[in-house]
């Protein structure tokens, strides 16, 4: 196998600094669906308690394309 090496870019918090995927967390949602799979997941710094981003889990197990777009944030 010659995999090219894979840039894996160490996510830093711009808050407080904090660099290194070991600091970058993701937190499930309190709130729970009926099949009990979280809403989304909270990415967060484990140092300061930014939160990065947060991932619906309803859009990566959607089976079909969602009639809607969300406005990307530029
Ligand atoms: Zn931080």
């Amino acid at each position: 196998m010659s995999e090219p090496t894979r840039q894996i870019a160490a996510p830093k918090c711009p808050s407080c600094q904090a660099q290194g995927v070991d600091k970058i967390v993701s937190t499930p949602s309190k709130e729970r669906s009926r099949a009990k799979q979280p809403w989304f997941y909270i990415i967060h710094c484990t140092d300061c308690g930014h939160v990065y981003n947060t991932i619906s889990k309803h859009s990566f197990s959607q089976p079909v394309t969602p009639n809607f777009v969300l406005p990307k944030p530029s």
